[in-house]
C-alpha cells in the first residue's frame, strides 16, 4: 500500500489489516492480544475493526470477549482493495454520501475505481 498523509493519520486501521492480510484470518482474542501488547487501548482496536466492517473488508464479530470467533478478510474485490484510499483517510469516519466528505465528490476514490476498471479491463483482454 503506498504510503500517504492521510494514510499516516489512521495507522491503527492500516495496521491491522496487514495484518489480517498477511493471516486471512485470526482468533479476535489473539488479535486484541497482538494489539493491546502495541499499547492500543481496546476501543480503538474495535473502531478499527469496525471500520473494516463497514467497508466489507472483513467480516466476523468485533466484540473482545467473542472468544473463538474468527475475523476473515472477505474477498470482495480481490487483492485491489489493498490500495483501497478509504481504509487510511483521515476523514473515513466523517464521510458517507450527502456529508460534506463523500464518495461521491472524492477524487482519490474515482482515481481508484477507474485505476481498478482499468486493471481489469486489461486483464479481460489478456485472458
Ligand atoms: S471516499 Fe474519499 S473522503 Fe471518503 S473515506 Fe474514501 S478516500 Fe476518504
Amino acid at each position: 500500500m503506498n504510503e500517504t498523509k492521510e494514510q499516516k493519520l489512521n495507522p491503527l486501521t492500516a495496521d491491522l489489516w496487514g495484518l489480517l492480510m498477511n493471516k486471512q484470518q485470526i482468533k479476535l482474542a489473539e488479535l486484541y492480544e497482538i494489539f493491546e501488547k502495541r499499547g492500543e487501548q481496546e476501543k480503538n482496536i474495535q473502531k478499527a475493526i469496525e471500520i473494516l466492517q463497514e467497508l466489507s473488508m472483513i467480516k466476523g464479530s468485533n466484540g473482545k470477549g467473542s472468544g473463538d470467533l474468527l475475523v476473515k478478510v472477505q474477498n470482495v474485490i480481490g487483492k485491489e482493495i489493498e490500495d483501497l484510499p478509504c481504509l487510511g483517510c483521515q476523514a473515513l469516519e466523517k464521510c458517507g454520501v450527502g456529508e460534506n466528505y463523500s464518495p461521491e465528490n472524492c477524487n482519490r476514490l474515482s482515481l481508484w475505481i477507474r485505476d481498478l476498471r482499468k486493471k481489469r479491463q486489461q486483464k479481460e483482454n489478456e485472458d
